[in-house]
């Protein structure tokens, strides 16, 4: 029998399974709510972040049910569109197998009226409880179905006349595999009557503040009278969220600016010398830097020579040139005596970043090394000696620079591109790899550049968010934003093409092709394994060849070795290859300016970004490019609209805005990393003005030296934080 989770059709499965208490049995309760080990059920509360008291109190409602009243069938059935409770007598009861299987209830209440009760799943002990002649109270939606009014899946419970009514609105929990809501409100009752209840904000404060008491404004959250404006309970407008939301904020402004000073209390290696490398590079550039660039070199140059580390985000949209300015600040680091390390996510994008480095340093007398797990043992040994000696000046690779048998002489800069490619640990490994010997943990009690000295770091990204955005959600991140893209480029003509028309794409890149143009096909997949209906990297690599004879048609996927990936990639760039069939590995960093046509293979299935960093690839040159997207109709409204948008613009930023309204923040940042994440009541949009005010007196808190506010903030962190602060030192 499927859960009522899998069904589709019913109507309301959350509200099902979220309304355990009346859906579920007395038998299943006893059996949900005891569970055969007690530590297991720990267990389950600790994957839920619910470990101590205070946990388990600050775990509020996610909405609530008004079963305080009971309204007549008919009443229930003229509120289109709400919920109520109703009450009657079992009158019919049976299982009936047309359309589908289906156990059907009827009651009746005591004006006489009669409702339907359909359940698509149910349990056969759930059959035999509604017996003719018992008494029932129902919780749902009526609808008006074939037989009258109905209710599918509503939930119930049996009741002797008069049964009293719940006094206050029944919360309901955030709740997760194996901890139903009767778990949670027991639990929750207990730790409400067991707690500390202290305010962590002074009774002045919270009167100026015009904020509720902490206690009061947590009970009447999880015991809401009866009488109160509902509206503001679930818009999370009453005072009582409106404190929940401050204190939250609180926290999260706290957290961020202790993470910011215990930052500045480390040490830095001083790259204060923008000498002769630096000048040489820039003299040998082929092309001036744009005014961007020149901008965010400063910004770079200026921490750079700062005694504590840097931590920049440097934003750039695709083929905006942050290469240059990474290439830039590692000439500073090199200029200054001390090493330099760029670390890219994939073979490809560090191989790329290895050559044009190397082709930029080494006529500079600078030693490049390259490092990543493909090596040969040897090559890597010998790779891992000059950089242990330090006679490797600049050092480019993969992960495989943040190997434990990797030892850096003197790192002083770290760049990591396509950060957003890596993982929290996996940055911070690197990072301290430049930790000097004594170094231990940063503590913010330290004054500024004491601590022990952790290199620089210069993030790159080119998925761009809107700045003030990027510096509202990154905790404690300096900010740069290339915007502007070099000049002579020339704008890319985007076409959405239906899948029918190949042939005719086909033709069209013939053309370009004799023309002297490369061509790029991305195929999003390799095998068929998930999605029959894509066309597969191998398979378009033969239709390809097969009906462009006169061409040399490449192919490079993920399941390639990085020699021979790579081996494709240089008879592109040198231009043997004029069509190259691929997957998505050539997403980021890929640069070869003679490419001018893209045409990506079921553009429907990528998101707004991807579609942009793919099409970011052509346009490099002097020549016109232009990039298909071949969709396969019909296309869903989201879809439609991602290929709308990607015709009407190329500006990466107004993308990523649009690419924001799609999807929202938290999944677009990555949750890890964006401060929105340890918001669970508030947000950072609409709650602006309770922003604000947290800031204002986090900054209090903390530049104010007495005993006492460090005891508040002490208590306020420990409360709201607990082991998430962590996230926040990355
Ligand atoms: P991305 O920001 O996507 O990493 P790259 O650094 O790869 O961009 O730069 C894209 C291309 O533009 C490269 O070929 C690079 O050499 C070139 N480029 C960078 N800066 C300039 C500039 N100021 N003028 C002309 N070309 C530039
Ligand atoms: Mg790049």
């Amino acid at each position: 029998m499927p859960t009522p989770e899998q069904n589709p059709d019913v109507a309301t499965p959350a509200a099902h399974s979220e309304s355990a208490p009346v859906a579920a049995s007395a038998a299943k309760k006893k059996t949900a709510a005891a569970p055969k080990k007690p530590g297991k059920l720990a267990e389950r509360f600790a994957k839920f972040g619910l470990r101590s008291g205070m946990d388990f109190v600050l775990h509020l409602p996610a909405r609530y049910e008004d079963e305080t009243e009971i309204v007549t069938i008919l009443e229930a059935a003229a509120r289109f569109g709400q919920p109520s409770q109703v009450e009657g007598i079992v009158t019919g009861c049976e299982v009936q197998f047309k359309p589908r299987k289906q156990l059907m209830v009827t009651i009746a209440d005591d004006s006489g009226h009669q409702l339907l009760m359909r359940f698509i799943n149910f349990y056969g002990s759930q059959q035999k409880q509604m017996e003719i002649g018992r008494r029932i109270r129902a919780r749902g939606e009526v609808r008006h179905g074939f037989f009258g009014p109905e209710m599918v899946h509503p939930g119930f419970k049996l009741v002797t006349a008069g049964a009293p009514l719940a006094q206050a609105l029944t919360p309901v929990y955030p709740a997760g595999e194996g901890l139903s809501q009767a778990i949670l409100r027991k639990a929750i009752n207990e730790a409400l009557n067991r707690v500390q209840w202290r305010d962590t904000l002074p009774p002045l404060w919270r009167q100026r503040l015009e904020l509720m008491e902490f206690e009061p404004a947590i009970r009447l959250l999880h015991n809401p009278p009866h009488d109160i404006d509902q509206y503001t309970l679930t818009e999370r407008t009453h005072p009582a969220w409106e404190r929940m939301k401050f204190d939250e904020l609180l926290a999260q402004q706290l957290s961020m600016k202790r993470a910011q000073a215990a930052r500045r209390a480390v040490g830095a290696p001083k790259l204060d010398m923008v000498g002769q490398l630096s000048n040489a590079f820039l003299m040998t550039l082929p092309f001036a830097l744009t005014g961007a660039q020149q901008r965010v070199l400063a910004e770079i140059r200026a921490d750079l020579r700062a005694e504590y580390p840097m931590q920049r985000l440097l934003q750039g949209d695709v083929g905006s040139g942050k290469t240059v300015v990474a290439a830039l600040a590692a000439a500073q680091a090199i200029d200054s005596g001390f090493q330099a390390a760029l670390m890219a996510p994939t073979e490809i994008l560090a191989e790329q970043h290895f050559r044009k480095l190397a082709g930029w340093m080494e006529p500079l007398g600078v030693s490049v090394a390259w490092l990543t797990g493909s090596l040969k043992k040897k090559e890597k040994a010998e790779a891992q000696a000059l950089i242990e000696s330090g006679a490797a000046q600049l050092v480019v690779g993969t992960h495989a620079l943040i190997q434990d048998t990797v030892q850096f002489a003197n790192l002083g800069l770290v760049i990591v591109d396509e950060q957003h490619r890596f993982g929290v640990g996996q940055r911070l490994t690197l990072r301290n790899k430049g930790t000097t010997a004594n170094g231990t943990a940063a503590s913010a009690d330290l004054p500024a550049g004491t601590g022990p000295a952790l290199p620089h770091q210069l993030m790159m990204s080119a998925t761009p968010i809107p700045r003030t955005l990027a510096m509202t959600y990154y905790a404690d991140l300096e900010v740069s934003v290339i915007d502007e893209l070099p000049p002579g480029r020339t704008p890319i003509v985007t076409r959405a093409i239906d899948q029918n028309r190949r042939e005719q794409v086909i033709e069209r890149i013939h053309a370009a092709a004799l023309e002297g143009r490369q061509v790029y096909w991305v195929c999003p997949l390799i095998e068929e394994s998930e999605a029959l209906e894509l066309q597969t990297a191998t398979d378009t690599h033969a239709t390809l060849a097969e009906a462009l004879p006169t061409l040399r048609v490449g192919l490079v996927h993920g399941r390639m070795k990085p020699a021979e990936k790579q081996a494709v990639m240089d008879a592109f760039i040198r231009n043997e290859t004029q069509v190259l069939v691929a997957t998505t590995v050539i997403e980021v960093g890929v640069d070869v300016p003679n490419a001018s046509l893209m045409v990506i293979e079921h553009a429907e299935r990528f998101g707004l970004s991807q579609l942009h960093q793919l099409r970011g690839r052509v346009g490099r040159g002097a020549t016109a490019s232009a990039c298909l997207l071949l969709y396969q109709g019909p296309l869903g409204p989201v879809a439609r609209q991602r290929l709308l948008i990607m015709r009407e613009t190329t500006d990466g930023f107004e993308i990523a805005r649009k690419d924001l309204e799609i999807r929202g923040p938290g999944e677009f940042l990555g949750a890890r990393q964006s401060g929105q994440a340890m918001l669970r009541f508030a947000n950072l949009e609409t709650d602006q003005w309770l922003v604000e005010k947290a800031r204002d007196v986090a900054q209090f808190l903390l530049q104010d030296k007495s005993e006492d506010s460090a005891r508040i903030v002490r208590a306020h962190l420990a409360r709201w934080l607990g082991s998430k602060e962590d996230y926040l030192k990355v």
